[in-house]
């Protein structure tokens, strides 16, 4: 998987710089194994460290955010099963390996897909995600070797496959997807942190277990709202298409994958929730707002289709289970 991780570094903004992360957050026994590979470890640090920092001295982030978030660092680590992202209150946020993989896995299926064919483009994508939710938590599923094995389902030879994938555009493309990615992630958990969620989440603990789901649903919610408004933001100044957004919809669509699988999921903290997805979109198309150029208007028709498309395969799954 190094290969991988080395492909994305060169397209990362600071790659450049002298930024380097900060040692990775200790956090016991929580973290099974601490992944320390540079590359992957560097591409977190991008985002989560660097342009938290690059949106704060913008003056983009919510008042209080950047202070109450400045000394949180993060860790990746291997913890089988957990496909998670977590933020762990007083310390930092841990960050799944195979969660990060399956990102970046799911960021390439979308642009293959489209490679492959246009009119059925979430065929490739829609696959993995499926066959990801149904292994167990022990399962090492390669999430690459799915993509090359469906494309060729689809009548594209291996060797087509990895000459697409090597392609300097086409990686520039899923680049940019799995950067978008883990930005969300990263605000998401960055957002329970400046929210106070750690307070809240003690208050609900307190509460008799079938009451719980509904107000932690909720901190998820709040959270994803509170990344999207910064994302927005962000986007805003740069009048471009909000790329961002896709990022988006993949992460909601995974946790909510992740967590109605109980093989899974260690705790079920993010609970299956077809609404949330449903409010995001909402979020989104009303950034977007009206239409106002044949661009726009072609990009908020994307942006629902996928959205439609990510909410068929999480009732499919829910059904399935
Ligand atoms: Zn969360």
């Amino acid at each position: 998987m190094r290969s991988i991780f080395v492909a994305l570094l060169l397209v990362l903004p600071f790659a450049q710089s002298s930024s380097v992360a900060a040692a990775p957050v200790d956090f016991g026994a929580a973290c099974d194994s601490p992944v320390t590979n540079p590359d992957a470890n560097a591409i977190v640090h991008e985002v989560f460290d660097v342009k938290t920092e690059e949106l704060a001295k913008a003056g983009l982030l919510p008042p209080g955010f950047w202070e109450r978030n400045k000394d949180y660092g993060f860790a990746i680590c291997d913890n089988p099963g957990s496909y998670d992202a977590n933020a762990i209150y007083g310390k930092g946020v841990m960050f799944d390996y195979g969660l990060v993989v399956f990102l970046f896995a799911q960021a390439r299926a979308l642009i293959l897909g489209r490679y492959i064919s246009a009119p059925r483009q979430f065929d490739v994508f829609t696959e993995l995600v499926a066959r990801f939710a149904d292994q167990g938590p022990d399962t090492k599923m390669n999430p690459f070797q799915v993509l090359t094995e469906s494309a060729v389902e689809r009548g594209v030879s291996p060797e087509e496959v990895r000459k697409t994938v090597s392609d300097p555009a086409f990686q520039k493309r899923e680049q940019t997807l799995m950067l978008v990615t883990m930005y969300f992630l990263s605000m998401h958990e960055r957002c329970h942190i400046a929210l106070d969620h750690g307070t809240r989440l003690a208050e609900i603990n307190k509460l008799p277990e079938p009451e719980r789901a509904k107000p932690k649903q909720d901190l998820e919610i709040e959270a994803d709202r509170c990344a999207l408004d910064i994302i927005n933001k962000d986007e805003s100044r740069f009048k471009s298409s909000p790329v961002s957004f896709f990022g988006v919809l993949v992460v909601i669509a995974t946790q909510a994958v992740v967590s109605s699988r109980p093989a899974l999921s260690r705790e079920n903290s993010h609970p299956s929730t077809r609404a949330r997805l449903k409010i995001a979109k909402a979020r989104v198309l009303e950034f977007i707002g009206t239409p106002s150029t044949q661009a726009a208007s072609n990009y908020a028709a994307t942006i629902s289709a996928t959205a439609d498309l990510f909410d068929t395969l999480l009732a499919k799954l829910e059904v399935a289970q």
